[in-house]
């Protein structure tokens, strides 16, 4: 879906490496996305705003982020604010549902689509077949339901779709009642009357409209006149598999407030994709799972902090950055990772789901120090241990603990440098950690 866009990205992505990206790479990205954007017939007006907005805010970094992950973060918000923010809701209540849209794009296979859909969930789907116009659509969406096993009900050569519903209506049985219509090349008034007479009938709880990802931009003009002559509740944008415009069409429904629901990435009834905006630009980016990624950043590692500790030369501050972090991640190998030290490191011997309950009281004790005990821990006497355990409801010996492990960790980084340290050496130091 959209490779050629993502391998792109990726290639400038891949371009901000060390800590210091300087303005020239920040540039060919934003060119790179430029590119990659108009290619996908995404709105120039829309890409130029969103390169300002990135060239802005990649200036600013963030503490305890290196500038990459802040680069590629101000790259991913100002994606997912054009193609949208919201995930698609999908509420398994029984349902009816009407599908709407123009000749050819994809409602019959989206059709049984949704069928399959809903089935996996565990819900009876029934398929109605209300396309009196096109020749085969009968065959074409009985043929799907007898694929997927799903009961269909269509009449052969009968020209009133509103009769065939009723007709419909009074034999099934089923949870998700999706009823497949009929499209013409264009929105013209029969089309219209027709979509409104099989709504009225059938009382339908979704009116979908689906959309073509091929057009692109002009899915904003589509979107907005289905909506004003029918009133639809969502979007289905079918085709992303065939297209590379669908950044086009995606960001124009964007804009015209219409919500994706779902996308049609195949012709299989397989093939169909809860919406989820931040997933889809992670995926368009050629990060999968940058999302958690970044969420983890905010808390990860601090390479200067990470650098200290590697060096033994660390305050609380800097230990308390690498314990948040180990409670989401093993953030000790990936500090040493950035130390290069990565390949040292055994990392089945690192259980961190393990350690979280020290790392939360450990943290609550950092978090009552003064400035100059976290700075210089070594001033903690009895008196500050015991002002610390209050503070932090904590117990002394859990202080002792953090205190006796801080200065183990210290004594430790400072006895191995770097070129010494072997495998064994980095498990006793984790066991030390009491994470060996
Ligand atoms: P309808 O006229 O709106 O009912 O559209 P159809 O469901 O008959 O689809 C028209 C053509 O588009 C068919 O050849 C489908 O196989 C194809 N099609 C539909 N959805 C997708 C999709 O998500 N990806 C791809 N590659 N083809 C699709
Ligand atoms: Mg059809």
């Amino acid at each position: 879906m959209l490779s050629g866009l993502s391998n792109k990205l990726r290639g400038a992505i891949d371009k901000l490496t060390g800590s210091n990206v300087d303005k020239a790479a920040v540039e060919e990205l934003v060119r790179e996305i430029q590119r990659a954007l108009l290619s996908g017939d995404v709105d120039v007006k829309l890409v130029l705003e969103m390169s300002e907005k990135i060239k802005k805010d990649a200036e600013n970094v963030p503490p305890g982020l290196t500038r990459k992950e802040h680069v590629v973060r101000t790259v991913y918000d100002a994606l997912t604010e054009i193609m949208g923010k919201e995930p698609s809701t999908v509420s398994l209540e029984p349902k009816r549902i009407l599908l709407v849209g123009l000749y050819g794009s994809g409602k019959t296979s989206t059709a049984a689509k949704l069928a399959r859909f809903y089935q996996k969930k565990g819900l009876k789907p029934f398929l109605v077949c209300c396309d009196t116009v096109r020749p085969a659509a009968y065959e074409q969406l009985q043929q799907l339901a007898n694929r997927i096993d799903v009961p269909f009900y269509g009449e052969k050569g009968e020209k009133d779709s509103e009769k065939v519903l009723k007709n419909a209506m009074k034999i099934m049985n089923a949870d998700v009642i999706i009823v497949d219509s009929s499209g013409r090349n264009a929105l013209e008034k029969d089309l219209i009357e027709e979509i409104k007479k099989l709504n009225k009938v059938l009382k339908s709880d979704e009116k979908i409209l689906v959309i073509p990802s091929d057009i692109g931009q002009a899915a904003k003009a589509q979107a907005t006149s289905f909506h004003d002559a029918l009133g639809i509740s969502d979007v289905i944008v079918t085709k992303l598999d065939a297209t590379a415009k669908g950044g086009g069409a995606l960001t124009a429904c964007n804009l015209t407030g219409a919500k994706v629901k779902f996308i049609g990435v195949g012709e299989t009834p397989e093939d169909l994709q809860a919406y989820d905006p931040e997933k889809f630009v992670s995926r368009l980016l050629g990060f999968p799972d940058l999302p958690t990624l970044l969420e983890k950043a905010k808390t990860v590692v601090d390479e200067k902090s990470a650098k200290n500790i590697i060096r033994g030369d660390f305050t609380m501050d800097d230990f308390l950055k690498q314990i948040e972090s180990m409670g989401k991640m093993g953030s000790m190998s990936q500090m040493l990772d950035m130390a290069g030290l990565g390949k040292l490191v055994n990392r089945k011997n690192v259980d961190i789901g393990q350690q979280e309950d020290k790392i939360k009281r450990w943290k609550f004790a950092i978090q009552s120090m003064t400035t100059e005990e976290k700075a210089d821990p070594s001033i903690i006497n009895a008196p500050r241990m015991r002002r610390i355990a209050a503070g932090s409801g904590l117990e002394e010996s859990d202080v002792r603990d953090l205190v006796a492990n801080y200065n183990k960790i210290k004594k430790m980084m400072k006895q191995f440098s770097p070129g010494k340290l072997k495998r064994g050496g980095m498990g006793a130091i984790f066991k030390q950690f009491g994470m060996g």
